[in-house]
């Protein structure tokens, strides 16, 4: 899983969202997560599992009745993940059921997909630091369909970290290389 250079706009690099941190790497600065929670508010990142050596984002998983646990990159516009099972026997396109990994809550939501084809209802809620800060992403695995939902920058710089997206795609086990 490499990590591929996108630019991040100056605004964020001066004052970074909420929840989001700069992180330089070969002397490229990329934005990750820094603060993310459940709807009760734990904390999800874990540095147990790192991910291009940041801790990665640790949620409960069902997909397809098998039950495990979802490490996700917290670089930002990254889809890496590692799995706690071996996910070659699942459907591409099949329902990820998350919750909280500390106390079990439901993060699924009612979502619409902007993706062509995927047509999904369904996607999974993060919270950020701040009250009203949140992203929300498409629940179905390998979807790329997220969104940034931040109250206090204006509504187009949002948009604009909404659609820093597509690199570092692949998924592997935890034993995969990475
Ligand atoms: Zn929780
Ligand atoms: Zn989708």
């Amino acid at each position: 899983m490499k990590l591929e250079k996108i630019e991040i706009p100056e605004i964020f690099k001066r004052n970074t969202p909420p929840g989001f941190k700069v992180v330089t790497r070969d002397e490229h600065d990329y934005l990750a997560i820094e603060a993310i929670f459940c709807r009760h508010g734990h904390s999800l990142l874990v540095s147990s599992v790192q991910i291009h050596g940041e801790p990665s984002i640790k949620i409960d998983v069902t997909i397809e009745n098998t039950r495990g646990v979802l490490f996700i990159d917290s670089f930002w516009g990254s889809h890496s993940k590692l799995f706690s099972f071996f996910p070659g026997f699942i459907d591409n396109h099949a329902l990820v059921e998350a919750s909280c990994p500390f106390c079990g809550v439901s993060m699924m939501e009612p979502y619409t997909c902007d993706i062509e084809g995927c047509n999904s209802d369904t996607g999974i809620v993060f919270y950020l630091p701040g009250e009203h800060n949140r992203v929300h992403v498409c629940a179905k695995l390998n979807c790329p369909s997220h969104q940034l939902e931040i109250i206090d920058i204006p509504n187009d710089l949002v948009k604009a970290i909404s659609h820093i997206n597509f690199f570092g795609e692949g998924t592997d086990d935890l034993f995969g290389d990475f």
